[in-house]
């Protein structure tokens, strides 16, 4: 990991006046610096990066962050003790912490240990620069994500092998859970949903006991984390034949995803790329049915900012990644949802997510 991030982050800090600052929050350090442990504090100041860890991670902070000077916290005092001695070293006044993530217990105990050092310090909270950056992905995250989203797409290949007669959507998604997992995903990207028949219509329906049955929506909403990084797909194929109204409801939430995808390019406003698919369902008379935003943006985090949806104020930026997921749900009935991710160029975007879309109906017989 080179120094581009930290120098990007001065830029940011120089923008926000508190040239000075520590991190903690595990997904921006391990942004900032390549270090993957749960636990450790950068400070930044415009001259010096301290990366700051315990004795559990010595050797991994020398082999990921072998970059950064680098200090190892004190069995006796801690990260706050640390913090303090670098902060006193480095001559800081006023240092910015994590406004949206710190705890304040963790705030508290910071505060204390800089009452200790003369002239005082203050702590000032700081909107959150690190996600302001993590929001435009570079060249290495996409060939990251580009990776898990191809792991997803082939998850979905043998999704459709493990749809069996007398299978729960239960133990079909720990089927395909450890058949990621020995393909190389380093875990699932958040709880599997396999949501089946009237559950279909529960846009967050974890796999359940329920048997799976002919005549029903299956909906898979699945992901993988590889190498830190998340992929996030929906497919939802159908047991046995399909009627008449599931081929309309299915091609009308197709229709709608494929619409938003086209709306999307750098300089577009983000609820407008909502709306696109918002209008189109209105128009076949299931506005009501899409209850959920269109998509959040994917990375290190699987549900991560920005948000496409109505209520955020968004202008879509080349290189966000972002996931596009309209979804129709009938309470009783059943549900669709197809989700794709995409990065968004100056022209357009590019799907990232390939399994297909067109309405799968497998044979089912029980
Ligand atoms: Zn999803
Ligand atoms: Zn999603």
């Amino acid at each position: 990991m080179s120094m581009v991030r930290i120098e990007k982050l001065r830029r940011a800090l120089a923008d926000t006046g508190v040239p000075s600052a520590l991190f903690q929050h595990p997904v921006d350090v391990s942004y900032l610096t390549g270090f993957t442990g749960s636990t450790a504090a950068l400070v930044v100041t415009a001259e010096r990066a301290v990366f700051i860890t315990d004795g559990r991670y010595e050797e991994q902070a020398a082999r990921e962050c072998g970059h950064l000077e680098r200090v190892i916290a004190r069995t006796s005092d801690g990260y706050p003790g640390r913090i303090r001695d670098m902060v006193q070293e480095l001559g800081i006044a006023t240092l910015g912490v994590e406004g949206d993530t710190m705890s304040v217990n963790g705030f508290a105990s910071l505060r204390k240990a800089l009452s200790e050092v003369g002239g005082g310090v203050e702590l000032k909270p700081l909107p959150n620069v690190v996600l302001g950056l993590r929001r435009i992905k570079d060249d290495e995250e996409i060939r990251r994500i580009r990776a898990a989203c191809a792991l997803a797409d082939r998850a979905f290949e043998q999704f459709l092998t493990l749809l069996r007669p007398g299978k729960t959507e239960k133990q079909v998604a720990a089927e395909l859970e450890f058949w990621a997992k020995v393909q190389g995903a380093e875990k699932e990207a958040f709880d599997t949903i396999v949501a089946s028949g009237v559950r279909s219509a529960l846009p967050h329906g974890r796999a359940s006991e329920k048997p799976l049955a002919a005549g029903e929506f299956v909906t898979l909403d699945f992901g993988v984390r590889l190498d830190g990084y998340h992929s996030d797909l929906t497919r939802t194929v159908f047991l046995g034949e399909p009627t008449d109204r599931h081929r309309e409801v299915y091609q009308a939430v197709l229709d709608a995803q494929a619409t938003a995808v086209g709306a999307i390019r750098a300089g577009v406003s983000g609820k407008a790329v909502d709306a696109a698919a918002r209008e189109l369902l209105a128009a076949r008379g299931l506005g009501d049915a899409f209850k959920h935003g269109l998509g959040h943006g994917l990375g290190l985090m699987v549900h991560d900012h920005p948000a496409l949806s109505p209520r955020e104020e968004l202008t879509l930026q080349a290189g966000m990644v972002l996931t596009v997921e309209p979804g129709v749900y009938l309470e009783g009935w059943g549900g669709v949802r197809i989700e794709d991710d995409v990065v968004v160029t100056e022209s357009g975007c590019e799907v990232l997510t390939h399994a297909p879309k067109e309405l799968i109906a497998l044979p089912f017989e029980a």
